[in-house]
């Protein structure tokens, strides 16, 4: 009886042993390819999102701008350095799936008329019609397209520095005095 039943816990041991052991490779095969993939789109991600930013591209997830971009990596054209309330601005814009490069934020007037005027355009003459709402110092964004625009009294030297000088000019709420637009 004794012998019969150290048996069969043996087999039943060895059994569940084997089965377990198959499991694993069964695991491990199915596994491997699976998250090699996965890998292998998470530095495919990174890499896009980085590469974009870097490049003031349109990003193509803004999951991934979530995921893999610091607000300080997005650069501006050529690599042109950009203030850091503006890329703060991009970044929230490119989370939030604006599906536009950086040219979205200050595009070139000049240029405008080689295409079509962008989304919540920057050339809107209706710049009152955005909703500023104040960001850091003398700076807002339109809570709804996610521009970006300055106080004209505390940046002043926004007029003679190539990237601010595109963006509109709205007035923040300590500069307002019946100022309109203003910042809210
Ligand atoms: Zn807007
Ligand atoms: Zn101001």
């Amino acid at each position: 009886m004794e012998h019969a039943h150290l048996a069969a816990r043996c087999r039943a041991w060895n059994a569940d042993r084997a089965h377990q052991v198959a499991a694993g490779k069964a695991r491990a095969r199915a596994f491997t390819p699976a998250h090699q993939a996965a890998a292998g789109l998470a530095s495919y991600a990174a890499f896009s999102a980085r590469f974009r930013a870097d490049h003031g591209s349109p990003p193509l997830n803004g999951d991934w701008v979530r995921r893999y971009v610091a607000p300080d990596q997005i650069r501006g054209p050529l690599g042109a350095a950009l203030p850091a309330p503006l890329q703060a601005i991009i970044f929230a814009g490119w989370c939030a799936g604006i599906p536009y490069g950086i040219a979205y934020w200050f595009d070139d007037p000049d240029a405008l008329d080689l295409r079509a005027v962008p989304v919540g355009s920057l050339f809107d003459p209706d710049v009152a019609a955005h909703q500023w709402v104040a960001r850091e110092p003398g700076w807002a964004m339109c809570a709804l397209c996610y521009l970006a625009a300055i106080c004209p009294a505390c940046l002043p030297a926004g007029a003679d520095n190539a990237i601010l000088c595109r963006l509109p000019q709205v007035v923040c709420a300590g500069h307002c005095q019946g100022v309109t637009p203003c910042m809210r």
